[in-house]
Formats: structure tokens, sequence, C-alpha cells
């Protein structure tokens, strides 16, 4: 799932925990090892080597093999190198006879079956020969499954997270401009401001998407500015993304379970190859338990089994709350999770959040929609191009002239 979820970029997967730079020398490594077996195996079948079919035309065509049969699925391998295979033997039976046995007449039927296949089935011929044979959920959500651990939870007010005029600078332009704030466990924290205002950065500043220029972030006391995202949500910070980071060909219920990705003990549990060999079932139900959990707290556990892409956007941020939750996050930090939802799923929200803030967590929240946070949140912090203009309780910064100015252009 953690080699899945390297798919778009690697932000999500290093969000989640994932060590995407040791996932990619995984992969390679596997790759590596299958390659080693089909040459050891070509070598005694051949009784003698020599470098011609391992040139360039074969690589192209062990690719064109995967592409045809479907990058994305493991049968697919299988299923392309059959399927050439065998056309490769018919056509040089065929084709001679119908065109003359003088020219090389199949590459061109192949280069035909790469524009087909390009134009109307990227994604390989696996998909359609699956599609009848429906099956259930490829993963099922366990019924009952041992409860992962839980981390030790700060005391209601202990200052959790302090930004310390943080600084974000690109070439000249000052997104983030000394911003310092805190938040307190148990508060929701509202950050807002106009578009553009450096709310997203100071986010990925806090949560190590993106360096610091200057200054400090400090969670529960200990530095955490310059370590990478990873680490961080290693030590509870668990964040969404304004710009939904979902995987929308795996289940919702799977999705939610690469936030439990540094929950399990993967190590202990065989690692790398017993998760290949599907050896580490035990661990599995506990994480996708997990994701069921998280799925119902946030009331999508209807969609567990739904492809994600196929959730409305609205659905598709809360998914992503449920997913931050699996991280077992003491800080929850929510980037403008209300954009795009209608009024009753607002509602049901901030019904939500509130209900997360009784159990203790804290809640670091961008929001763009004034009255969504008004009701919501402790505090406020107001930011407008880059800089904090004003903080503390929403009914003051409501009449803070800064503010309406910031917002409606002017106190009349
Ligand atoms: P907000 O989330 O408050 O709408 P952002 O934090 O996304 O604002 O952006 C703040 C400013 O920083 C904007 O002017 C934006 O264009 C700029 N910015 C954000 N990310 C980058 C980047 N990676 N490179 C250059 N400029 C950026
Ligand atoms: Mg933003």
């Amino acid at each position: 799932r953690a080699i899945r979820a390297l798919k778009g970029g690697g932000t999500m997967a290093e969000a989640m925990g994932v060590n995407t730079a040791w996932m990619k020398v995984v992969i390679f490594v596997v790759a590596a090892v299958l390659a080693c077996i089909s040459g050891f195996l070509y070598a005694h079948l051949q009784r003698a080597v020599n470098p011609t079919p391992f040139g360039l035309n074969y690589g192209i065509e062990y690719l064109f093999m995967a592409v045809v049969g479907g990058v994305g699925h493991v049968w697919g391998a299988v299923l392309g190198a059959g399927i050439l295979t065998i056309l490769k033997d018919v056509l040089q039976g065929v084709l001679p006879k119908l065109l003359g046995a003088n020219g090389n007449f199949e590459t061109i039927v192949f280069g035909v079956l790469m524009v087909l296949l390009l134009q109307y089935a990227r994604d390989g011929i696996w998909p359609f020969i699956k599609k009848l044979f429906p099956s259930g959920p490829p993963v099922a959500a366990p019924e009952q499954a041992e409860r992962l651990p839980l981390r030790a939870k700060p005391q209601a007010g202990e200052l959790i997270l302090d930004v310390k005029a943080a600084r974000k600078e690109f070439g000249g332009l000052v997104a983030v401009n000394d911003v310092s704030f805190q938040v307190r466990a148990g508060e929701i924290i509202g950050l807002i401001g106009p578009n553009g205002a450096g709310k997203s950065t100071t986010f990925n500043l806090v949560t190590g998407v993106l360096p610091a220029t200057r200054g400090e972030v400090l969670y529960r006391g200990e530095q955490i500015s310059g370590l990478p995202s990873r680490e961080i949500v290693k030590r509870g910070i668990g964040r969404t993304f304004q710009h939904v980071h979902l995987l929308p060909t795996m289940t919702v219920l799977e999705n939610v379970a690469i936030g439990a990705h540094l929950r399990g003990d993967f190590a202990a549990q065989g690692g790398v190859t017993a998760a290949i060999l599907r050896m580490n079932q035990n661990e599995e139900a506990k994480l996708l338990h997990e994701a069921a959990r998280q799925l119902e707290r946030v009331g999508l556990a209807d969609c567990m089994y739904m492809e994600a892409g196929s959730l409305a956007l609205g659905q598709q941020r809360i998914l992503e709350i449920a997913r931050a939750l699996c991280c077992d996050p003491a800080l929850l930090l929510l980037d403008e999770p209300a954009a795009g939802l209608r009024y009753k799923e607002k509602q049901a929200l901030a019904e939500l959040l509130k209900k997360l803030k009784g159990e203790g967590m804290s809640v670091l929240l961008v929001e763009h929609d004034m009255d969504f946070v008004m009701n919501l949140t402790d505090r406020l912090v107001v930011m407008e191009f880059g800089t904090r203009i004003a903080q503390g309780v929403p009914e003051d910064v409501q009449k803070n002239p800064a503010v309406l100015e910031a917002y409606l252009g002017g106190v009349e």
C-alpha cells in the first residue's frame, strides 16, 4: 500500500509516514531480483548466453507487454506477456502469406496496436478481464481485530504547538512573514485569511513539507522545524491537503489505511518480504480494522468499499480527515476541509470537529468561510499577505478593523 501511495508524487505518502526514498529502493531491488531469476532461467534453457536477448529491443518489448496487460495490475504482466507472445507467433505465420515474405510487417501491426491501446485502454487489458468476473471488495474490513496501541495524549491546556517567527520566502516573495502563534491541547484554532495569504504555506512549514527560511516550530517542546514530514507525523501531527491527495482507484478503506502506515510493527512482522508474500495478515487486519473504525467515526462507513475517486469532493475531504485520524494524531491540521461542501455537509463537519475536540483532539483549521469558523473555533489567527494581522477570540477578531479591511475592504 505504501508503494502504491507513491503514485502522484510522494508528498502524501511522506505526510503519512512512508519513507519514499526507501520504498523506491525496495521497488528497484524487487525488480532486479525478478530480472535475475529470469536471466538465470533463460541461460539454463538456452545453455548459452549472448548479449542479443538483453538488448534495447527486448527491453522495449517487455515494457510493451506490461503496458498491454496493464502496468497497475500484477496479473497484467502475465496477461500481456501471454498475448504478445502468442500474437507474435500467429502473425509470423499469417502475415507472410498475406503480404509476402520480404518485410517485417508485424512491427507495423504492433505499432497500430500500441496506438489503439493508448487511445482506448490506457490501463491495459487486465481491467476489462477483471470486469467480466466481478468479485467483492479486494480487501475487506475485518469484523473484529485487536486494537492498535495509542500514543500518550497531552493534558488539556498543555502548549502543544509553538510557531515562533516562521518565515518562508519563495525567491523575492515572502509567503509567510515571521508568523507566530500557539496551539494548546484541546483547542480548535482557526487560521484564516484571503486567498494567497500564506495559510497553506504555514501549514507546510509546520508539517515539514516545505523547509522554513527562518524561524522555529516546536511541538510539545521539541524542535520539529527541519524534520522531514514523515518524522513529524510520527510525533503525532496528522494533516489533510487543500487539494485532495488520494489514490482514486483504490477503495476508500485502503486509502484510509495508508494513514495507519506507522501504527503497525512492520519490521517485526517480517517487513517487505512478508508483505509481498501476504504473511502479515494479522497486522493487516489490525490496520484495516483501525481504518474502518476511523471511517465510522467520520460517518463515511457506508462508502468503505467504493473507489475513492468515485466519491464527491466533500466526501473525499472527509476521507482525508479519516486518513489523518488513522495516524493517531494529537494535533490535526485541516487545510480548507469545508471547501466544496454543501451546507448540510458543512454542518456535519462542524459536528465532527466538535466531537473530536470533546475527545481531547487539538485542531488547527485553515478556512476561507468566516461563518464556518466563527462558531467552531476557540481562537483565530488572521493572515494577510503572509503577515499575521490579528489574533484572538472570534468575537474580537470579527470587529477588528484590520480584519474587516482585509476581508471586506473597509469598516464602512
Ligand atoms: P493560501 O493558502 O493562504 O491561499 P498559500 O500559502 O497557498 O496561500 O500561498 C501564499 C503565497 O505564496 C501565494 O502568493 C502563492 O502564490 C505563493 N506560493 C505558494 N507556494 C509557492 C511555491 N511553491 N512557489 C512559489 N510561490 C508559492
Ligand atoms: Mg491554501
